[in-house]
């Protein structure tokens, strides 16, 4: 079988800030970064949405949709991602769909061009008026599937929901794959499952946190997938995705080769590390680790740094363990939703 070059979503400048400095990188830095990064060649860019939008104004005093502008002014060569919660769009509730409407509406116009939409139960009724506006303004619409492991999950199950999402005329499926829980074999079969059934671009989305996304990379690469979601390597691994330079390496000269230019990386990687310098004091080891505990407690990788400052602000950092421990339970009571931000 052959297949075509692995195309990179690269998500320095949303996921992986999320996941290891707690969402907190400035618009200025982000600016400096897209300036060298818009030569790259990626398919897109993530840089908004997610916890990004509340924590501009919660925390930096930045505007989110000034952002925005500025990211596409000088993003004229590479889609910018959103990540957006169905109708909870970036908040943490559902709004009414007149809302949902004009909120994807002016998303669009002010920039955004590929719209990763989600639902934290894959109830796809809740993604529905989402999905429908982002066809509508002819914007790139990726369905997704949040992944998880648990008694009631099966890679049956998610197959039929990508069913679902290709008859709603998604232009790509994405794996979320929130919490690094997809083992290599898995990843090879929710893959070919879905490319056997159904005409369509797929895109996996991991995280480093249980050390295993990696390996589950390569199974997909060897399975057809179309995307990888991966981050500069300064901001890479731990609750972060794999690292782009890596991807990028180990592709060079295969049949699956990104064609992407490792010596002209090295300078968004010079700027990544610089300012992850400037950032260190937002670094907390815990978010660097590989820690295999995340099988069970099954946190995703973008709440792990936040909900390390969280219990940081409150003194409370020594009872992340009762945390941990106390997730699995409340989440059998509640009938195994997948656990991501709502
Ligand atoms: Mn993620």
């Amino acid at each position: 079988m052959s297949f075509n070059p692995v195309k990179i979503t690269d998500t320095t400048l949303r996921d992986a800030h999320q996941s290891l400095i707690a969402t907190r990188l400035r618009t200025e830095d982000m600016l400096e970064l897209a300036r060298e990064i818009d030569s790259i060649g990626f398919f897109s860019v993530e840089a908004w949405g997610g916890a990004t939008f509340d924590s501009a104004i919660r925390y930096l005093n930045d505007d989110p949709w000034q952002r925005l502008r500025d990211l596409h002014e000088v993003l004229p060569h590479t889609p910018i991602q959103m990540l957006l919660r169905g109708q909870n769009l970036v908040g943490y509730r559902h709004y009414p769909d007149d809302v949902v409407e004009k909120f994807v509406e002016a998303a669009g116009r002010n920039g955004v061009g590929v719209f990763r939409v989600f639902d934290a139960l894959n109830d796809i009724r809740n993604m529905q008026k989402s999905m429908e506006t982002i066809r509508d303004i002819g914007a790139h619409l990726q369905g997704t599937i949040c992944y998880t492991t648990s008694p009631v999950h099966s890679n049956k199950g998610f197959i039929a929901m990508a069913r679902e999402l290709y008859a709603m005329e998604c232009d790509s499926i994405c794996i979320k794959d929130m919490a690094g829980l997809i083992m290599p074999e898995a990843t090879r079969d929710l893959i070919t499952g879905i490319k056997d059934e159904m005409d369509i671009t797929v895109d996996l989305h991991s995280h480093s946190t249980s050390g295993i996304s990696p390996m589950s990379y390569q199974t997909a690469i060897e399975a057809g997938v179309d995307i990888l979601d991966t981050a500069m390597s300064p901001f890479a691994m731990g609750t972060s995705q794999p690292p782009t330079e890596s991807i990028v390496a180990s592709l060079a000269g295969t049949s699956r080769d990104t064609g992407l230019d490792l010596l002209k990386l090295r300078k968004v990687r010079n700027i990544c590390l610089r300012l992850r310098t400037k950032y260190e004091t937002l670094l907390n080891p815990i978010s660097e680790r590989v820690d295999s505990d995340v099988l069970i407690y099954q946190l995703p990788g973008g709440m792990i740094s936040n909900l390390v400052s969280q219990l940081k602000e409150q003194d409370a950092l020594d009872r992340l363990e009762e945390v941990h421990r106390e997730i699995p339970r409340v989440r059998e009571d509640l009938g195994y939703p997948p656990l991501v931000t709502p």
